[in-house]
């Protein structure tokens, strides 16, 4: 489904991401955990192209999205055909990034509508859905402002969902929130994972990453220290940064 070869990432002379490699298969639910500056946002961001890699390759479901020649030459898909690529990727970030001046029901139909050119009147009933299922069917013509924070999340999911992608990038969505708002948007991505969503959430959120993952990645420093299943990482894990890390967190 996805699969990242030896991806690395500079910011100038700062090596962020020093060959990650991380194969994802369909309805599989990944935790990417790690210290702050350990490279996950930028793995993610990579992944969906909002960084460019300097080394490596993406492929996402089957189609080339980056490959590095063997003399080192990063080649991406073609412009149209990466804009496609990455629209099978849907992403929701810390920080909610709603547009503030559209109402709820707005916000959700706005890319299938101006990116997909999908009809209004056959969005608008499935945007209704899926804020439906995501608790907020009395909001639909709310505006963010008039939102708590877990509900602007739960929007900008049920947003990140109209798109149809067949993967979803969590980068920390709970870690804005109040500590008893992160409940109901973590209920709905435990829904989604439930319904075989293929996701790869970078999170601190432990518990949720024990419970509801099928893999948990240990990164630091810009590798991939560890991976495995959630019990064997967080109950017996191998590697002292591992154990570092969630002696920290606990
Ligand atoms: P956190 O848990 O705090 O979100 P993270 O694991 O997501 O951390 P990244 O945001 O991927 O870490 O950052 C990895 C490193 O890359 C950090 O040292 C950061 O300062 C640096 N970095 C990230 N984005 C940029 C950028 N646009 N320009 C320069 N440096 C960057
Ligand atoms: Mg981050």
């Amino acid at each position: 489904m996805i699969s990242a070869l030896n991806i690395e990432k500079k910011f100038d002379k700062l090596e962020v991401l020093k060959g990650v490699t991380l194969e994802v298969h369909k309805g599989e639910v990944v935790a990417i955990i790690g210290p702050s500056g350990s490279g996950k946002s930028t793995f993610l961001r990579c992944l969906n192209r909002l960084e460019n890699i300097d080394g490596g390759s993406i492929v996402i479901e089957g189609d080339e999205l980056v490959t590095t020649t063997s003399d080192g030459k990063v080649m991406y898909a073609e412009e149209t055909q990466a804009r496609m690529i990455c629209r099978k990727m849907g992403m929701v970030f810390q920080q909610f990034n709603l547009f503030p001046h559209l109402t709820v029901l707005d916000n959700v139909i706005e890319a299938p509508i101006t990116v997909k050119g999908v009809k209004k009147e056959e969005i608008v009933p499935e945007a209704e859905e899926l804020l439906y299922k995501v608790g907020l069917q009395d909001k639909l013509n709310s505006y963010p402002s008039r939102l708590s924070g877990g509900q602007k999340q739960r929007v900008a999911i049920a947003r990140a969902l109209a798109m149809k992608p067949d993967i979803m990038l969590f980068d920390e969505p709970t870690s804005a929130l109040d500590p008893e708002l992160t409940g109901e948007v973590l209920k709905a991505m435990r829904q989604l994972a439930e319904e075989h969503m293929t996701m790869i959430v970078v999170t601190h959120e432990m518990g949720f990453a024990r419970e509801v993952a099928n893999r948990v990645i240990f990164m630091d420093n810009g590798e991939i220290i560890e991976q495995g299943d959630p019990e064997e990482v967080f109950g017996n894990p191998q590697h002292m940064r591992t154990q570092a890390f969630l002696n920290h967190m606990s």
